[in-house]
C-alpha cells in the first residue's frame, strides 16, 4: 500500500492545498511571502504568471537593463515549474520531423541551436546567481523497442543535424545501470541534465529582483485591457498600468484574453517519489543521470540526492486521480519489477498547456502584446529560451522570436479538446504497447531457435 504524506505546513505556506504541494515545495526552506498587489502602480512591462516563464522573461529584461513587474497568482513556482520533472534536455514538445515540416529544414536548426543555448543559459545562470538547485548532468533515452539500427541512425542524425553529442548505449551498456527488462538499447545525452526545478524557479525571482524587477504573489490578474499608450491589467485590489504586457499564465483561467483561452489546451501530468531507497531497492539504479523512454506516453525518473526516486509519465484530462499514487507505483513496478513495493511518500499532479501543434506560443499578438506560454511537456529549457527571445525583442527589437512565426494559436477544440487529447494518448499507449510485445515475442523465438 502507497503510504503518501500529506503536504506539511511548507505547502501551506506556500499557498497550496494540502494535497497539492510537490516534493520540492515541502523540502523547500521557508521564504517571507512578497507582497500582494494592493494599489495602482506602473510598469514598463507587466508580465502575467510567475512559473518559469515569467520568471525568465522578467531576467532576460533585468539583464537588458529594463525593469518589469510580475504579478503571480498564487505563489513563485506554484504552477508546473515548481512541480516537473526536473529534467533538461534540447528540443522542444514538439518532434524535430514536424519542426522541419512546419518551418523548414534551417529554421528547424535554428530553434535546435537556441533550444541548447537556453540550456548553456540556464547553467551560466545557476553558477552567476549561485542557485541551489542541485543540477546533474546526463540524461538517458531508453529505448522500448528492439530498433537498433533505427536508434543508432538516429543518433547520427541529431549529431549531424543539430550539432548534438549523443551516444548510442548497447542494450548491455544501458542495462549496466538501468537493469529493466523493459529496455532494449538507448541514447546518452552528456549535455543533459536535471535539477530541483523550484529551487530554479525561486533563484530566477530573487536573481531578476536583485537587478530591479518588482515581483507580486498572491494577486491573480483578473482583467487586461488597452487604454491609451498602453495596457492595464486589474487584479482583486490592484492594477498595473504598463507600457506592454507579457501573457505567461500557461493553462489557468480566468480567460484574460479569448484567443489565447481558446488556443491552450490544459492537460494533467503526475510524479510520484518514492521514501529514500534502502537494502535491495537500494542498488537497482546505478547512475544519477535521468532517464526517459521514448513511448509516447514516456516514463521517466532520476534518482533525488536524498536517495529517493522520482517517478513521471502519464497523460491526463483528469487532475488527480482517485489512486494516483498506486496508478504510477503499477507504472514503475512495469519498468522496474524489482522496485514494485518501494514506499511512495510524496504524489501530485501538474498542469501543462499545449497548442495544438505542441509548439510554445511566442510572438506579439498585437502591439504591446506579448505571449509567452504553451511549453507543453518540455519546459524547462523552452521557457529560458522564451524569456530571452521576448525580453531582446523588447529591448533590442530582435527578430529571432520570428522563427516561431508559423507555430500561431490556434483553436484547440474547446470542451472536446481535452477529450480528443486523451483519446489521442490512449490510442498511443495502446500502439506502443502492442509493438514492444511483437519485438519481445520476435526476440524470444530467434533466442528459442538459436
Ligand atoms: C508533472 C510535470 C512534469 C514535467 N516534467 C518536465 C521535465 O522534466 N522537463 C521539462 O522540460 N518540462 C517538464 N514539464 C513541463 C514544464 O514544467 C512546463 O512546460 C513549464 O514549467 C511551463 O512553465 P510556465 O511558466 O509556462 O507555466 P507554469 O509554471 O504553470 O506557470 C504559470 C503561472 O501563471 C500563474 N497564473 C496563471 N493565471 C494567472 C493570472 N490570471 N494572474 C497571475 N498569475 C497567473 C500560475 O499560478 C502559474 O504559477 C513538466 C510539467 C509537469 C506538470
Amino acid at each position: 500500500m502507497a503510504s503518501v504524506r500529506d503536504a506539511d505546513t511548507s505547502g501551506k505556506q506556500l499557498g497550496l492545498r494540502m494535497d497539492d504541494a510537490s516534493y520540492y515545495h515541502i523540502k523547500a526552506p521557508s521564504v517571507p511571502a512578497r507582497p500582494a498587489l494592493a494599489r495602482s502602480i506602473r510598469a514598463e512591462t507587466a508580465i502575467i504568471g510567475g512559473g518559469l516563464a515569467g520568471l525568465a522573461t522578467a531576467l532576460s529584461l533585468a539583464e537588458r537593463g529594463r525593469t518589469s513587474v510580475l504579478i503571480e497568482a498564487r505563489t513563485i513556482g506554484a504552477g508546473a515549474s515548481g512541480r516537473n520533472g526536473g529534467m533538461v534536455s534540447a528540443g522542444f514538445a514538439a518532434p524535430t520531423r514536424l519542426l522541419e515540416r512546419a518551418a523548414g529544414p534551417e529554421a528547424a536548426r535554428s530553434l535546435m541551436r537556441l533550444s541548447r543555448e537556453a540550456m548553456d543559459l540556464i547553467r551560466a545562470r545557476i553558477d552567476r546567481h549561485a542557485i541551489d538547485c542541485e543540477p546533474v548532468s546526463g540524461v538517458v533515452i531508453a529505448s522500448w523497442f528492439d530498433d537498433g539500427e533505427a536508434l543508432a541512425a538516429e543518433v547520427e542524425e541529431y549529431n549531424t543535424r543539430y550539432g548534438m553529442r549523443l551516444e548510442y548505449w548497447d542494450r548491455a551498456r544501458l542495462l549496466r545501470d538501468f537493469p529493466s527488462p523493459r529496455y532494449w538499447d538507448g541514447m546518452f545525452d552528456p549535455e543533459g541534465f536535471h535539477l530541483d526545478p523550484f529551487a530554479l524557479c525561486r533563484g530566477y525571482a530573487v536573481a531578476a529582483e536583485g537587478m530591479g524587477a518588482r515581483l507580486f504573489e498572491n494577486s491573480p490578474a483578473t482583467g487586461l485591457r488597452r487604454i491609451a499608450g498602453g495596457w492595464r491589467v486589474t487584479t482583486r485590489e490592484g492594477e498595473v498600468t504598463a507600457d506592454r504586457v507579457v501573457l505567461c499564465q500557461s493553462a489557468y483561467p480566468p480567460r484574460l484574453l479569448t484567443a489565447v483561452a481558446r488556443a491552450t489546451l490544459p492537460v494533467f501530468t503526475y510524479i510520484i517519489v518514492t521514501a529514500p531507497l534502502t537494502g535491495a531497492h537500494a542498488g537497482v539504479i546505478r547512475a544519477p543521470y535521468a532517464v526517459y523512454d521514448n513511448r509516447f506516453a514516456t516514463g521517466y525518473y532520476r534518482l533525488l540526492p536524498e536517495g529517493r526516486l522520482l517517478w513521471g509519465g502519464r497523460i491526463s484530462t483528469q487532475e488527480r486521480p482517485r489512486d494516483l499514487a498506486g496508478l504510477m507505483r503499477r507504472d514503475l513496478a512495469l519498468v522496474y519489477p524489482q522496485l514494485a513495493d518501494v514506499t511512495i511518500d510524496h504524489a501530485w499532479s501538474g498542469r501543462m498547456g499545449f497548442a495544438r501543434h505542441k509548439m510554445p506560443l511566442i510572438r506579439e499578438l498585437t502591439p504591446g502584446l506579448w505571449i509567452n506560454s504553451c511549453f507543453g511537456g518540455h519546459g524547462l529549457n523552452t521557457t529560458t529560451l522564451g524569456g530571452e527571445l521576448v525580453a531582446a525583442a523588447i529591448a533590442d527589437g530582435d527578430r529571432r522570436w520570428r522563427l516561431l512565426a508559423p507555430f500561431a494559436p490556434r483553436w484547440v477544440g474547446g470542451a472536446l479538446g481535452p477529450l480528443a487529447a486523451q483519446a489521442i494518448y490512449g490510442r498511443a499507449r495502446l500502439q506502443d504497447a502492442a509493438r514492444a510485445y511483437w519485438h519481445r515475442r520476435r526476440a524470444r523465438r530467434r533466442t528459442t531457435v538459436a
